[in-house]
């Protein structure tokens, strides 16, 4: 037996059983091992009758004198007990289980934990736990210690899993031997294997339960870190289809031509990436920088580079309003190279194209008839919105390509730590010149006419322009029949309200065109508000608009409303940030009060990841973000030194020879996840 040995080999474990395992995701003994209790109940004081007082969570080993079964006046079934040790006779009440009375019959001896309270002006323990004793030697598992509460399934409770993994524990916990060497453990001040599994599920104290279960945690990154480690290392056996040179003095010629000065941050990401794209392995890189930072730029200086090979460059944006954009924003910035550049639209037919530079579309590339010839770079904006198979499928359609992803999605520190998956990062840390911060309101639904007041007179005194931004009903990322209808009952309701000013409507069941309209006339200044779905949110760009009103903006993660209020201050007006919400207290109103206080994309980030945890930043798990069971990500210390040590493994495999490098994985060594 080992930790790999499935939990069928334990005795009562039958198909049924391991059927409700499954849903856990247990199937072997390293999983039985490795599932944490959520919590502890604390039945370790052991006393005697005579010693119980109301009020405290007790355990006594006592005889059982009487049980019966009897009816309250209301109909409920109570089991009332009498149990008996040297020092007395005290009351056990239970609820509602009947069937109790067969298996505490009088004479039998048991151990009870439960809370000592009155029953009938008697002290009494009510609902207590309880176990059979058959020798005062053998050790209690469900009362009398610190006793672990698992996370359950229908028909699999934590007294089962106690029992299983004592038995599991009693018939191998001996062999359980570390796959760290021993200065290894003790340099990172952890315990052994052996110890952490005996501590989480039989601890002694508080403390103990910490120290075993930190173990677990740790084993559980240090995987994370291998298998990205690995991922890495699989990357770059990888070789590029079209070799790239680097030709410097065009490309500076090209940065000359910008109409404003590069950031240091854009400056530096823009190295990093050249020199990702003289290598022969393919670049993995994603760049990382706050909604308005200027990832465009950088993303068009690596297209050029590409270009002055005679390479093309395949740009994947989420929307066709952003492919639209940066159709735009490339050909003029390409105005004076001869850049071949087209924007590949549902509308586009192949015979509309002859041999191109750039290509910018949505997902439809993927599908898209037109095959690229060679390609020596693949952008992918707003990677968050596609899916890993998605983008797969894009890079994969264009042979062996360099791959630059881009996101505002600011990623908290220890998410970055943990190799963001195999990606290197580059990040823009610094906005361009000149921006200023976007003053935040939240404001509560008494205001909210005063609010639309404000707006009336903002656009009479300064010709403003305000988005209003209503949120999808669904907690999904594509919009539904509903939330068209509600947006539109909305822009309807927003008409009456500002009866002078010229609204339009934005939404994603438009026609292209449509919305082109809309979005142009908005751009034109021949709109004062566009009232809109969550669309705008991802990139676009509209300088003159400085007004960004949020409806139910508890609804969104910090993220994305930090995105959305990134749509205004970008020219040199003030700018203003309006949250209506219907909370005034509690965490959603603590979340949106944050955005108040905070203009960094990073703090709300580490924000949310406290608060609300990694799935609400990126996601589902369509995302490719790492899911953590035992480990937290707020633990950045434990992250730190799961990295130390993966890093170490890679260096000196010798020193680690029962961890299975070549493929860098922790299987065999019992942690399966
Ligand atoms: P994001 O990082 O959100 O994609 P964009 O690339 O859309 O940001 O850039 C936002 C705006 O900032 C654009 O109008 C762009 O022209 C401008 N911009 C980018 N870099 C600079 C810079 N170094 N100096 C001034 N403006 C810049
Ligand atoms: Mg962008």
């Amino acid at each position: 037996m080992d930790l790999n040995t499935p939990i069928t080999d334990l005795p009562k474990v039958g198909p049924i059983l391991t059927g409700k395992f499954k849903k856990l995701d247990i199937t072997t003994i390293g999983n039985l091992f490795y599932h944490v209790p959520s919590h502890y109940l604390d039945y370790s004081l052991v006393t005697t009758v005579s010693k119980l007082h109301a009020g405290e969570t007790a355990t006594i080993h006592a005889k059982i004198v009487s049980i019966k079964n009897i009816y309250s006046k209301r109909g409920i079934k109570m089991q009332i007990g009498s149990v008996e040790d040297t020092t007395g006779k005290t009351m056990v009440v239970w609820f509602n289980q009947p069937f109790l009375i067969k298996t505490l019959y009088p004479g039998r001896t048991v151990s009870i934990s439960g809370k000592v309270g009155f029953f009938n002006r008697k002290l009494c323990i009510t609902s207590p736990d309880y176990e059979i004793l058959d020798s005062e030697e053998t050790p209690t598992v469900h009362t009398g210690r610190l006793v672990p509460v698992y996370p359950e399934t229908s028909g699999l409770s934590s007294k089962w899993m106690r029992t299983l993994i004592k038995n599991a524990f009693k018939e191998m916990g001996t062999e359980i031997s570390d796959f760290l060497p021993s200065d290894t453990i003790s340099n990172s001040n952890l315990v052994d294997l052996r110890t952490a599994i005996e501590k989480v599920h039989f601890p002694k104290n508080l403390e103990e339960a910490e120290k075993g279960r930190e173990r677990l945690a740790f084993n559980e990154v240090l995987n994370l870190e291998l298998t990205s480690l690995r991922r890495k290392i699989d990357w770059k056996k990888n070789r590029v289809t079209n070799k790239l040179e680097i030709k410097e003095s065009a490309i500076n010629e090209f940065i000359r031509s910008l109409p404003f000065k590069l950031t240091d941050s854009q400056v530096k990401a823009a190295n990093e990436i050249i020199s990702d794209l003289k290598r022969d392995f393919p670049m993995n890189r994603l760049l990382e920088g706050d909604v308005g930072s200027g990832k465009t730029v950088v993303a068009a200086i690596a297209s050029f580079a590409v270009f002055l090979n005679g390479c093309q460059t395949v740009i994947m944006a989420p929307t066709q309003i952003l492919a639209t954009q940066h159709y735009e924003i490339f050909k003029k910035l390409f105005a004076k190279f001869n850049l071949r550049i087209s924007l590949l639209t549902s509308q586009v037919t192949k015979k509309d194209l002859g041999r191109n530079d750039i290509f910018i579309g949505t997902h439809s590339l993927i599908h898209d008839i037109v095959s690229f010839d060679k390609v020596g770079l693949v952008v992918i904006d707003e990677q968050h919105r596609f899916g890993v198979e998605q983008r797969k499928r894009l890079v994969k359609k264009s042979g062996t390509p360099h791959v630059l992803t881009m996101t505002a999605t600011p990623i908290p520190r220890t998410i970055a730590l943990t190799s963001f998956g195999d990606l290197d990062l580059s990040v823009l840390t610094e906005m361009p010149a000149g921006r200023q911060k976007v003053t935040t309101w939240v404001v509560p639904e008494g205001k909210r006419s005063g609010a639309y007041d404000w707006i009336k007179s903002q656009v009479k005194s300064h010709g403003s322009q305000a988005f209003i931004v209503c949120p999808l009903i669904e907690d999904s990322d594509a919009e539904t029949l509903e939330d068209v209808k509600s947006v539109t009952s909305e822009f309807e309701k927003l008409k009456d309200i500002f009866p002078n000013l010229k609204l339009g409507l934005l939404h994603g069941r438009l026609k292209a065109s449509e919305k082109d309209n809309v979005l142009t006339s908005f751009k034109n200044h021949k709109l004062d508000i566009l009232v809109t779905t969550p669309v705008v949110e991802v990139g676009i760009d509209i300088p003159s608009a400085t007004i960004m009103v949020i409806e139910a903006g508890e609804r969104f993660g910090l993220a994305g409303l930090h995105q959305l209020r990134g749509r205004v201050g970008r020219g040199s007006e003030k700018s203003y940030c309006l949250l209506f919400s219907n909370f005034s207290s509690g965490n959603a109103f603590k979340r949106l009060k944050a955005m108040e206080k905070m203009n960094s994309g990073f703090e709300l980030a580490e924000l949310d990841l406290k608060m609300r945890g990694p799935g609400e930043i990126f996601g589902t798990a369509q995302s490719g973000f790492p899911e953590l069971k035992i480990a937290s990500w707020n633990n950045i210390e434990l992250i730190k030194k799961a990295k130390d040590v993966a890093n170490d493994i890679v260096k000196y495999p010798k020193k680690y020879l029962k961890v299975d490098i070549a493929n860098f994985s922790l299987e065999g060594t019992g942690f399966l996840s």
